[in-house]
């Protein structure tokens, strides 16, 4: 396969038989391990807490897949002070080995993928499928971050006859990683191999209804060989345990993905330079999207369909890539709702677990009740093409489409992250456009036409950091689709590309006169 040639770690085949008896038996290896007790690693010692939390399984909320240990401020303080006197060890340890960390780390979720992919289903309620895709994301952060903090360690040689000039990096120092729920484990992943290998020492705080999952990233990392104080994983409560790192003196760099309000809060915080504080913090946020798919009347009905439903409902709407609107000009705008809502109505619903589950339960109570809100917002401005019923064990939500949606209506700005889409008529493909930019957001975008024109000005004048033509728009690979948005949608440059690393490192240039 081409992917294994190119170093890509490459999707499980589920067509093979063998492969879906491996993925139903790590089902229940998973489920044999449920209730266990997961504690933060301070200065790679597992530590006790007072606050023990309970993470359930979305698709059946009576599940308890695990209990986290949730640190206290004072443990935040211990671990900060072990990340500090690891700092200078790491960053003498020749790039060479920490990369080879991350190759190992990468080996190892390879070996347990069917475990792990197994953990995502059951503690965030993904489908088998999509979350068997997030392990290979996530090991192809490890590979592709390793080579490249490899490639930048060469630096840049710009000597001249008298003067040797050299280009180089340096880590920063302290990183926090704030993790979001939706891909527990690539993103978390992501953020923090990025991190490590630019040799920062890096605390990973997950969301909370994903720590398990992170629990077990974190002895992947242990087993590739992480010096403590390096790596430490450090679950607790967002607004005080988050808040406390944020606003450390020490800290260097924070990566953050999760909602706007948090992200935003978050970088006005680091701004603030606090007594004794002696460097400016950098801050990665990776935030939200309302995003938009394009339908013109010259585009491939067929495929702008499927391409849709894949986006819009894909782990029930909750990818910060989702397409939460399509947008599609009146000639053909009544027969795509028809078909929009026909190919919707054959998903199935269900739990995650199950092979022929499409569409799973949301993450939590909060955000079943948060998205039925815009549901009930959506009923009274719009018009309700499809409300599909689904099962009341688990957080669940049927896929919801609204039709002659006002561009400026609630359900068209706001970013619901649930399986709701709200579809907007437009006249023509001009109008489109100004539709699709009219939001605070620019993460991705979709466009499906035939018009060379319309693909050609699309490209410069659609505002989104990831646009994709006569495709589904979500699912980026990391090193073919680097990822992220501008606008209110983040801050930092594309995780999964060229640039990512450059941001948790420090460039210097030296000048010798010879
Ligand atoms: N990178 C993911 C994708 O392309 C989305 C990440 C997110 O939801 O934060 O679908």
């Amino acid at each position: 396969r081409k992917e294994e040639e190119e170093g890509f770690a490459v999707d499980t085949d589920y067509a093979e038989e063998e492969e879906r008896k491996k993925a139903q038996a790590a089902i229940q290896g998973v489920r044999q391990q449920f209730g266990k007790t997961y504690l933060p690693l301070v200065n790679g010692v597992y530590v006790e807490t007072q606050e023990v939390v309970d993470s359930v399984n979305p698709s059946n909320f009576r599940e308890i897949v695990g209990k986290v240990g949730l640190l206290s401020v004072e443990q935040a303080e211990e671990a900060m002070k072990a990340a500090k006197s690891a700092f200078p060890g790491w960053r003498k340890t020749p790039v060479k080995e920490r990369a080879e960390i991350l190759r190992k780390a990468g080996d190892l979720m390879e070996q347990r993928r069917a475990e792990f992919s197994a953990w995502i289903v059951l503690e965030v309620g993904k489908p088998l499928r999509e979350a068997d895709g997030e392990v290979s994301e996530a090991i192809d952060f490890c590979r592709y971050y390793a080579s490249e903090m490899e490639r930048l360690d060469k630096g840049v040689n710009y000597d001249v006859v008298g003067e040797n000039n050299r280009y180089i990096y340096q880590p920063r120092g302290i990183a926090v990683v704030i993790s979001p729920w939706n891909f527990p484990l690539a993103i978390a992943c992501g953020m923090t191999v990025a991190a490590l290998v630019a040799g920062n020492c890096t605390l990973l705080k997950p969301a909370e209804t994903s720590s398990v999952i992170t629990a077990k990233f974190t002895e992947v990392l242990i087993e590739a060989g992480i010096p403590k104080g390096v790596f430490q994983y450090v679950p607790g409560r967002g607004s005080q345990v988050g808040a406390y790192l944020v606003n450390h003196v020490d800290t260097h760099v924070i990566a953050f993905t999760g909602s706007q309000e948090v992200g935003c809060r978050i970088y006005a915080e680091a701004a603030i330079v606090k007594p004794g504080q002696k460097h400016m913090k950098r801050v990665i946020a990776e935030m939200g999207g309302k995003n938009a798919i394009i339908v013109d009347e010259s585009a491939d009905l067929d495929a702008a369909v499927v391409g849709v439903v894949q986006s819009a409902f894909g782990y029930s709407g909750q990818k910060c890539s989702a397409c939460s609107r399509v947008i599609v000009v009146e000639p053909i705008y009544n027969t795509f709702v028809e078909r929009f809502v026909e190919a919707t109505k054959s998903l199935n619903i269900g739990e995650a677990e199950l092979p022929s589950t499409q569409v799973g339960p949301v993450i939590d109570a909060a955000a079943r009740d948060r998205i039925q809100k815009y549901i009930e917002i959506g009923r009274q401005s719009a018009k309700a093409a499809l409300e599909m019923p689904a099962p009341d064990n688990g957080y669940f939500i049927g896929p919801v489409i609204f039709s002659e949606v006002s561009p400026d209506s609630t359900i068209a700005q706001q970013e619901i992250f649930g399986p709701v889409v709200a579809v907007i008529r437009v006249k023509d493909f001009q109008e489109a456009l100004q539709v699709a930019n009219g939001t605070n957001y620019a993460l991705t975008g979709g466009l499906y036409s035939r018009t060379p024109s319309h693909i050609e000005q699309a490209q410069s004048e659609f505002e989104v950091g990831n646009l994709y033509v006569n495709r589904n728009i979500t699912g980026a690979i990391v090193a073919r689709q680097p990822f992220g948005g501008f606008k209110l949608s983040g801050v930092g440059s594309k995780a999964g590309g060229p640039d990512y690393l450059l941001q948790f490192l420090e460039p210097r240039t030296i000048t010798e006169n010879i």
